[in-house]
């Protein structure tokens, strides 16, 4: 079958995404030949894009002679959590005739749960999704999907090979993973995730995404109650952002904030996670273990608040130790 590469002016091609949105959406333009250049990522309003900036930025595009053809939405931000509003997304995509993908990589588990699948509101409307079931389906890595609301599409990256997936094994009915997939050689991935459901069910699933959304709103709160600790944001899924204050306001914040995960994991005690907003270190938890209890995530606390301390001194120490030697210099 004949397939055609990126036409002579795709360089005025663009892909709109938010700043928050993960590096895939750059990745995946370079591997469409577009380049890194052809995605526009537009400001967010509290950690989700900004439709009104989405919308402007689009008919900017158009003004200055480009071509809008595709905008990616993310459901479940990898920092924050935060959810694009996919509802108006699909209405300015449907409006300016942009191919519109959602990334539900993470927040896509949702989908599980009566109580909380509403904030997905809209996802239907997206021409592709991405879902990754190693993260909030609990499956081991690794296991993910793209799906398309036309799954005619799927022709695209159809290719056929007399030694593999022959036209008469297909004809007969024979399933594989080549005609399936942009890999060739690849795993049964949807093996597990297919045991998962048929053992722990649809209402199996629904309760441990509820639970990790409770725990992260205990944790938040717990956060939120402790002096030494600063927390960026009310958890949206299943993740938080916050940061180590110090007792001493002089003492540099950044430095403790970056050294804190490096410490316990260093000491074999936690593997915390660590981010940057606004160009400052963050810490940060991301509950995707079903089984974590409200008594784990108190006791990391306070190893980290204790840490923290002990981070302090030892910065306190390095002053003191080094404030004579600059003296005798
Ligand atoms: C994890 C994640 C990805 C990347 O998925 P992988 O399957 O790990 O490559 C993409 N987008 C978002 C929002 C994610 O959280």
């Amino acid at each position: 079958m004949q397939q055609n590469s990126a036409p002579p002016d795709a360089s005025r091609l663009r892909i709109l995404c938010s700043d928050a949105a993960h590096f895939s959406v750059e990745k995946s333009a370079l591997q469409l030949g577009l380049g890194t250049a052809a995605v526009e990522r537009v400001a967010t309003d509290a950690g989700a894009l900004s439709a009104d900036l989405l919308a402007r930025r689009t008919a900017e595009l158009r003004h200055n002679g480009f071509e809008p053809i595709a905008v990616v939405a993310t459901a479940g931000t990898t920092d924050f959590g935060a959810i694009d509003p996919l509802a108006a997304v699909a209405r300015i995509a449907a409006q300016e005739r942009m191919w519109l993908h959602v990334d539900a990589a993470y927040g896509g588990a949702l989908l599980m749960s009566p109580r909380y699948r509403h904030r997905l509101d809209g996802l239907a409307q997206a021409d592709s999704i991405t879902l990754d079931f190693h993260k909030a389906f609990f499956q081991p890595i690794s296991c993910g999907a793209f799906l398309l609301r036309d799954a005619e599409r799927f022709r695209l990256i159809r290719m056929n090979a007399d030694y593999l997936n022959s036209v008469e094994n297909e004809a007969e009915g024979r399933p594989d993973l080549v005609t399936q997939s942009i890999l060739t050689t690849r795993r049964f991935d949807a093996l597990k995730l297919w045991v998962s459901l048929q053992t722990i069910g649809a209402d199996g699933f629904a309760g441990m995404v509820d639970r990790l959304i409770a725990l992260a709103e205990h944790a938040a709160a717990r956060l939120a109650a402790n002096p030494r600790f600063a927390l960026l944001h009310r958890p949206r899924l299943s993740s938080l952002v916050f940061r180590y204050i110090p007792t001493n306001p002089a003492t540099d914040a950044n430095a403790i904030n970056a050294a804190l995960p490096r410490r316990l994991f260093g000491r074999g005690e936690a593997v915390l996670g660590h981010t940057v907003v606004d160009g400052r270190a963050h810490l940060k938890f991301t509950l995707i273990n079903p089984c974590t209890e409200v008594s784990d995530i108190e006791r990391l606390i306070t190893l980290i608040a204790n840490a923290g301390l002990v981070e302090e001194a030892a910065i306190r120490s390095q002053i003191h130790v080094s404030a004579p030697s600059l003296s005798a210099a």
